[in-house]
């Protein structure tokens, strides 16, 4: 399948880096949101990128203005859709939200659209019975920082028909991602499996005051031949967004040691520490 018209629904942190990645792999590009304060923030990530594309890919000014050329952002959803061959949904992380969104595309979505959600924590199988075109739905999640970080999970439900699977992989390709298909639902897809068990691990170890946390890190680091450790991520993720994912592992699995977790963050919360974003969390900035 080759995509020529792609359609964002969300333009927020996520929706608006795919959208500039698939205007500049070449393909019309539209973002819909909801109010024209969303669309002016939508713009102003959209105007940032240039810059780092530049920066970060080597991407050359004719590149940048055909990218630029490429991309339209609208508060009309029937335009928009009319004739999109891929829509991707960044909305606001809310099945919700995500059903009414679904639900509003009835009317307009192609028979042959392919309908992809970039949820992070929810399974296709939980958004499936809202889309309204159920044989061409299935999970794409990106990373942020796409454009360097160009790894597209590829996710779906039981149902879901082999050629959209081969579909969503062809169009990663076309915007340069590497496509990992997983086979089997699975609710952080591999990458965040991987990174949460980490992340988890070193939070119990720090809440049971087995060592430091930077003592935690550099023995990873060095261990692993990798040059940022788990606190050294969480500062990054934002230690507030820390907070809610364990007080989600606590609620889910009723191990008391995240109740410590969640408070040892909570206290650093309190006191102003929230990682990078704020010039303290586990380092100083
Ligand atoms: P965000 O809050 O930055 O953006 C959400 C956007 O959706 C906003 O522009 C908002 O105006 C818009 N929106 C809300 N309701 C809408 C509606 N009814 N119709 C159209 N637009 C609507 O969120 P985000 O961080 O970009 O996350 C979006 C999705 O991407 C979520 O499902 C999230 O889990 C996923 N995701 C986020 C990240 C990340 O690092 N932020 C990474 C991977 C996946």
């Amino acid at each position: 399948m080759k995509a020529n018209k792609v359609v964002v629904l969300g333009g927020g942190v996520l929706g608006s880096q795919i959208a500039y990645q698939s205007a500049f792999s070449g393909i019309e590009t539209v973002i819909y949101d909801i109010n024209d304060a969303a669309i002016a923030a939508a713009q102003k990530k959209i105007d940032s990128y240039p810059d780092q594309y530049a920066h970060d890919l080597g991407a050359t000014q004719d590149q940048l203005d055909a990218a630029n050329s490429n991309i339209s952002l609208t508060l009309d959803l029937a335009s928009a859709i009319t004739g999109a061959d891929v829509i991707i949904e960044a909305v606001s992380e809310n099945i919700k939200v995500k059903e009414s969104v679904y639900q509003g595309l009835k009317p307009y979505i192609g028979e042959n659209t392919l309908l992809l959600t970039n949820t992070s924590t929810l399974i296709p199988s939980q958004l499936i019975g809202f889309a309204p075109n159920k044989n061409r739905f299935l999970a794409m999640h990106f990373a942020n920082l796409i454009w360097i970080h160009n790894v597209a999970e590829i996710m779906w439900a039981p149902e879901t028909p082999q050629t959209a699977i081969d579909d969503a992989i062809d169009f990663a390709k076309q915007i340069k991602m590497i496509p990992i298909p997983i086979k089997k639902e699975v609710s952080g897809y591999v990458m965040n499996s991987i990174f949460l068990s980490m992340i988890n691990a070193a939070l119990l170890l720090w809440a049971d005051d087995v060592t430091d946390p930077i003592l935690i890190d550099k023995n990873w680091m060095v261990s692993m031949g990798v040059d940022r450790g788990p606190f050294g991520f969480l500062d990054i993720m934002g230690l507030n967004t820390a907070v809610n994912i364990e007080k989600g592992f606590l609620a889910n699995t009723g191990n008391q040691k995240f109740q410590t977790v969640v408070d040892k963050l909570q206290a650093m919360v309190d006191a102003g520490k929230l990682g990078i974003e704020t010039g303290e969390g586990f380092y100083t900035y």
